[in-house]
């Protein structure tokens, strides 16, 4: 959905809303028309649909329509603040359509979304239509909130590039943002906090003297914000722009980075595409199974994930081992929740494998180690696991609350590079280390002492 008709008919026909023109085509070939053959070609069940204009697009009974196209302008759409509502759709409108058809289908589905006509505004230096364009995806992304479940569904909002406005001055509170900063303190002439880098904004200086906007209409839709170098249509910018995701793997929407990146989390995220996903491979091509095994739900990266009797048709495979939820990454895992570099299983299953060590509860324990291994038998397994060390028995199993750090730990909390048996805290640094009383003798007493006393 969207505007652009002239690029798809040919210069042959005119176009059904302009009717005074043609299309861009110079191949004779009307793609619109060859969509709907397309779609008509499939099997008769296949519902499809195109339309041109709001009330169409709102009619449409998206609970029983395969494919839509909607192309709403011959050219680009209008502006909302120029925009004929009752003929042409807002976003959020489309956004809406496009997901009603969408989610129909069982495997999912990938939906983008441009609020295009925000780039637009700015390449023309018009700081109102750039900001109300804005506020248009800022709906259709409330839009495409309210109509899913961040349980099964991302959202990631970003741009592709920025462009060069600056919002600055020093405006007082409840200044319009297309409004006045203040007046400058060196030519005691006014700015708008919207100022540009460069683009058609660009005024001439008289005598020295930028222009005196005071009497202008700085809400006009086309009022051009200043920009300090001429140019025809406004530049692109290299600022960072803005990221947000929520939902399955959102985490790996966060910090900075590079642009193709996106582009490859999303792919990893969805299990789809020939590179690296988090179901371990493409999705959609059955990969060869290694021993046997069963499928479990979410495959583990560069290890094994094994799980009985569960079918779907996933590519992960494993020898027959216990499986579970969430695969280990470099590792093998069994249970639930994998480990990073490590082994897992658990025999009943664990929650929250290991990173870089083993880890197995017969029982289960809850939070595996960090390099080390852990252990819980029969006690019903421990609560977090030691880092660098081993951690054996449990909360419940009466030993090893917590492991123990760069060694053996029995106790409530581990020790720090050192064995600690029996104690309320582990030892620092060896046995018998800072913390007094660190073996267990007067529990009670944790005055620190410095080493060697
Ligand atoms: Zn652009």
């Amino acid at each position: 959905m969207g505007g652009g008709r002239r690029g798809l008919l040919p210069n042959t026909v005119k176009d059904v809303e302009e009717g005074g023109k043609s299309g861009y085509r110079r191949d004779g070939r009307n793609l619109i028309q060859e969509w709907q053959r397309q779609k008509t070609s499939l099997r008769p069940s296949v519902k499809h649909s195109y339309v041109w204009n709001r009330d169409d697009l709102l009619a449409l009974d998206t609970s029983n329509t395969d494919y839509l196209l909607g192309l709403f302008g011959f050219s680009h759409m209008d502006y909302a603040v120029e925009r004929d509502n009752a003929r042409d759709p807002r976003l959020p409108e489309m956004t809406k359509a496009a997901i009603e058809v969408l989610q129909r289908d069982p495997n999912g589905y990938f939906l983008f979304v441009e609020g295009g006509l925000i780039d637009l505004g700015h390449h023309g230096n018009k700081g109102r239509k750039a900001v109300t364009e804005t506020v248009e995806l800022d709906e259709a992304v409330q839009v495409a909130l309210s109509m899913t479940n961040p349980s099964n569904t991302l959202i990631v909002v970003t741009a592709d590039h920025a462009h060069s406005l600056s919002i600055n001055g020093y405006p007082t509170r409840h200044t319009d943002i297309l409004g006045i900063a203040e007046t400058s303190d060196m030519d005691y002439l006014p700015y708008t906090t919207l100022l540009y880098g460069n683009g058609p904004g660009f005024q001439d200086h008289t005598r020295g003297m930028r222009p005196d906007i005071t009497d202008d209409d700085l809400l006009d839709p086309n009022y051009r914000q200043s920009a300090a170098a001429p140019r025809d249509s406004a530049a692109h910018s290299g600022d960072d722009v803005g990221l947000w995701a929520l939902g399955p793997h959102a985490h790996l929407f966060t910090g900075v980075h590079e642009q193709s990146f996106i582009a490859h989390a999303l792919a990893y995220a969805a299990c789809v595409g020939d590179g690296l996903t988090f179901c371990g491979g493409n999705r959609f091509r059955r990969m060869p199974s290694a021993g046997g095994g069963g499928v479990g739900v979410n495959g583990g990266i560069g290890g094994n994930r094994s799980s009985p009797g569960n079918n779907n048709n996933n590519n992960r495979s494993g020898g027959g081992g216990g499986g579970g939820v969430n695969g280990g990454i470099g590792g093998n895992r069994s249970g639930v929740n994998g480990g990073i570099g490590g082994n897992r299983s658990g025999v009943g299953g664990g929650v929250n494998g290991g990173i870089g060590g083993n880890k197995s509860g017969v029982g289960g324990g809850v939070n595996g180690g960090i390099g080390g291994n852990r252990s819980g038998v029969g006690g019903g397994g421990g609560v977090n696991g030691g880092i660098g060390g081993r951690s054996t028995g449990g909360l419940n199993g009466g030993v090893g609350a917590n492991g123990g750090i760069g060694g053996k730990s029995i106790g409530l909390n581990g020790g720090v590079g050192g064995k600690s048996t029996g104690g309320l805290n582990g030892g620092v640094g060896g046995n018998g280390g800072t913390w007094v009383n660190s073996r267990g003798r007067d529990r009670g007493n944790r005055r620190w002492q410095p080493q060697g006393k």
